[in-house]
């Protein structure tokens, strides 16, 4: 299995050269992702209760949805066929064979509904397809046309382990919003004398709601970040987030599980006590994950003057550099200005960082990195 990870990885990362039109490299790769969309659909239609998006229980419900996904399928099976034959390295077309293969056995679009509704837990699998197709669909042609870097590809090294960050953390949204509800319940019964207060923040416009709630978060999250970059133990955690030495839409998903959790809950139980309305919540929570993949892209634009008042990728990236002076610099997520009140502002003229990452050896692979803080010395 490990092996045969490896020999695919090798495959998707092939040089250019090799992957012109015609060598069955592309047919293979839309032949994956086909293949890998139709098996989660499969599997989102035979466990309705793993897929949480209302959204998507809609549009299961629509008539020609068996047929879309059977379309699918398809199709994965036609590119996956013809990749095999165009192709001398099978790993691609052979893996989305095999995926789709699983999907049929699973009962493909004719699927029905199994009963699993005691399993009480949901993991948004619908979500991380449709998410993923979606924000890469939007970003990698993007980052193509305006790459800061370079020569960069979208199957850059470790993109395999970012990539199974991505799913982790569209699965956490759901689940750590969720968790921060329970406290915020208590906090509510704490501070019941705070109704009127409450009743006022959620009687307010809107948009005027929507930017508080960026300052109050980005204003908690300015100081959380900042821990996890001057407490050893913390920083522990926080390392394995700037340990990506290339910088694209997949590289922010690179997060410790427990980095995570903490600090979703710190933004969202502010927002969940402070009375704002839970549809603004909502389109927070969609718009951070958005912004956070836009910061982290590799999109080139100096913004010289934009980029004092708004995050924009070039102060990120600065954040990520490997140069000294870049050290502890730019803990804002959405306004710069915070940087510039504490002290830890960096956004020279026009200048990039020379190169991204830690000084320190982090592991690769996602179980090494989720062990690293325990195991890391000094
Ligand atoms: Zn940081
Ligand atoms: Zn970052």
């Amino acid at each position: 299995m490990r092996k045969w990870l490896r020999q695919l990885e090798k495959d998707l990362e092939s040089p250019i050269e090799v992957r012109r039109f015609g060598s069955g490299w592309f047919s293979g790769l839309f032949g994956l992702v086909l293949a890998v969309s139709g098996l989660c659909l499969v599997v989102s239609l035979r466990w309705p209760d793993l897929a949480s998006m209302p959204e998507l229980a809609a549009l299961r419900a629509v008539p020609w949805f068996r047929g879309l996904v059977h379309a699918v399928l398809i199709a994965a099976y036609a590119l996956a066929l013809l990749s095999l034959m165009l192709r001398p390295r099978k790993a691609i077309g052979a893996t989305a064979l095999v995926v789709v293969i699983a999907a049929t056995l699973l009962g493909g679009a004719n699927v029905q509904p199994h009963e699993t509704r005691d399993w009480g837990i949901f993991f948004g699998v619908d979500f991380f397809v449709i998410n993923l197709v979606m924000i890469g669909l939007m970003f990698a042609p993007v980052e193509r046309m305006f790459p800061h870097r370079r020569g960069q590809r979208l199957f850059r090294p470790e993109w395999g382990e970012d990539l199974f960050y991505y799913l982790v953390s569209s699965m956490l949204i759901q689940l750590t919003t969720f968790l921060a509800l329970g406290p915020s319940t208590l906090v509510m019964a704490a501070t019941g004398g705070f109704g009127e207060f409450r009743a006022a923040v959620a009687g307010q416009p809107w948009l005027l709601q929507f930017v508080e709630v960026l300052i109050v978060t980005d204003l908690a999250q300015y100081w959380f970040h900042r821990a996890f970059h001057r407490i050893p133990f913390l920083w522990g955690f926080h390392a394995v987030h700037h340990s990506a030495k290339s910088m694209d839409w997949l590289a922010g998903a690179r997060m410790h599980f427990v980095e995570i959790v903490a600090l979703r809950g710190l933004t969202s139980l502010p927002l969940l006590t402070l009375g704002f309305s839970p549809s603004v919540m909502q389109a927070y929570v969609g718009f951070v994950f958005i912004y956070a993949t836009i910061v982290h892209a590799n999109l080139r634009g100096d913004f010289n003057l934009l980029g004092r008042f708004v995050v924009t990728p070039r102060f990120h990236h600065w954040h990520h550099g490997i140069d000294d002076i870049a050290v502890d610099k730019n803990f804002a997520i959405h306004f710069p200005l915070l940087d510039r009140l504490f002290g830890t502002y960096h956004f020279p003229k026009s200048e990039w960082p020379s190169g991204y990452g830690v000084p320190e050896s982090v592991p690769r692979g996602y179980a090494a990195q989720l062990l690293y803080p325990f195991r890391r010395k000094g």
